[in-house]
């Protein structure tokens, strides 16, 4: 078990910290030093469908939040749905043109409050979503247009640059945690706090043939994300032999507040059962609501499932029609390669190759990464079994917010 030496009764405040975009394998041996991490299974592959299993303790087919113009469920936003305790997120160094209250993901998450680590008042709940290691690398947002211009300039140099500088944010983002934990020791808050550092997903690097960026493959780059607990009671130690899912942060938080939880969430309460042996991974839908039926036809899709050695993913769209739509992609130098396009045209000693090795990562119906314990049909029918009970979820969530209407209308 992982959390059993935490005293219910010590903590009466929570503060996650999301070092966006951070890689488990990127993740400093400093944050390491500061408690226990675990190496965590992300629940989708960027910020938007991420956050909301943070909140709610639900993989996205029960948060049914896909993109960014979706809004997780009134009855679902756990973490902020605590009664008795102030909650805020605060979005200070990601959505820089909006004040720290105000983010896109302020709207995806059903507008919470936003108050800053020094004003809110006990007990709470504070999550932050801190810029970690999103692109630009090294420099804040705003820097450039668009990300398209930064990958275009480091596009030049190549990954060993791309990777200093991605080191360089991380740096960046630990010397904010690290003002945050600087705020709780002037408040003397430091022994009722629970600390809880953690991604939304991970980064790629230029792995694959030259893709950069989150969103797609499931893969390990962007899958295993570090989860570290920090508090007085807790020893350092640093876990890669277990696993824990952003899913499982809900209930183990609900269970140490003695909160009740009004649904069943998909994670488990660390504080008294066994590490999961599995964390599965969604991503399902676009990055916005499909606009055409081109859109819709061809929307990607990844299932995919982890333990610590390795994973399975299916890439359930047709092979021929996915292979097209990223080989258009590729051809007419879509944004979303131009990292790849400036790689070659400076770095890439085998174009074809590195070509190959993008459509193949990107459209193969099943991969397998490492070594997981599991094979390829059990793979399979967890996900499918997950997928089944996440349509049984949704029907009882209908359900139950007609009765609440209904005697809403009735005054009962
Ligand atoms: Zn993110």
């Amino acid at each position: 078990m992982l959390l059993h030496h935490l005293k219910k009764e010590d903590i009466k405040n929570i503060l996650i910290y999301v070092c966006d975009s951070l890689r488990w394998d990127y993740t400093p041996q400093l944050i390491f030093n500061k408690g226990i991490g675990v190496k965590t299974i992300a629940s989708s592959l960027y910020t938007a469908p991420s956050f909301p299993c943070l909140i709610s303790g639900l993989y996205p087919n029960k948060t049914e939040v896909y993109n960014w113009q979706d809004t997780l469920k009134k009855e679902l936003r756990g973490l902020f749905n605590f009664r008795g305790y102030n909650s805020s997120l605060w979005c200070e160094t990601t959505w820089t043109d909006l004040p720290p209250w105000d983010s896109d993901l302020h709207h995806v998450l059903g507008r919470p409050l936003g108050i800053s680590l020094k004003e809110i008042e006990e007990p709470f709940v504070y999550i932050e979503d801190d810029k970690g290691g999103h692109c630009p690398y090294g420099i804040d947002f705003g820097h450039y247009e668009t990300f398209d211009q930064y990958y275009k300039e480091v596009g030049k140099y190549g990954n060993d640059e791309l990777r200093t500088q991605y080191k360089k944010s991380i740096e960046t983002s630990i010397h904010h945690f690290e003002n945050r934990l600087q705020t709780l020791n002037e408040r003397g808050l430091e022994d009722n706090t629970l600390v809880i550092f953690t991604s939304d997903h991970g980064e790629l690097l230029g792995e694959y043939g030259g893709l950069v960026d989150h969103g797609r493959p499931p893969c390990p780059e962007l899958i295993y994300v570090p989860t570290v607990f920090i508090h007085p009671s807790i020893a350092p130690e640093k876990i890669d032999s277990h696993i824990i899912r952003h899913i499982d942060i809900f209930p183990t938080i609900a269970s140490l507040l003695n909160e009740q939880t009004t649904y069943t969430p998909d994670g488990i309460d660390l504080t008294n059962q066994d590490f999961p042996k599995s964390g599965m991974n969604f991503r399902i839908g676009g990055y916005f609501h499909p606009r055409t039926i081109f859109d819709r036809l061809t929307i990607y899709q990844a299932l995919s499932i982890w333990d610590s050695n390795g994973g399975h993913s299916f890439q359930p769209l047709n092979k021929n029609i996915s292979f097209a739509k990223f080989l258009f992609m590729l051809l007419s130098k879509h944004p979303e390669f131009t990292y790849f396009h400036e790689h070659l045209k400076y770095q890439s000693k085998n174009k074809l190759n590195d070509m190959k090795t993008i459509l193949k990562t990107l459209t193969q119906p099943h991969y397998k990464y490492g070594q997981p314990s599991i094979n390829k049909k059990e793979a399979k029918n967890l996900i499918d079994s997950q997928q089944q009970e996440s349509l049984k979820f949704s029907e009882k969530m209908k359900i139950d917010r007609m009765v609440v209407k209904i005697l809403k209308d009735k005054h009962v």
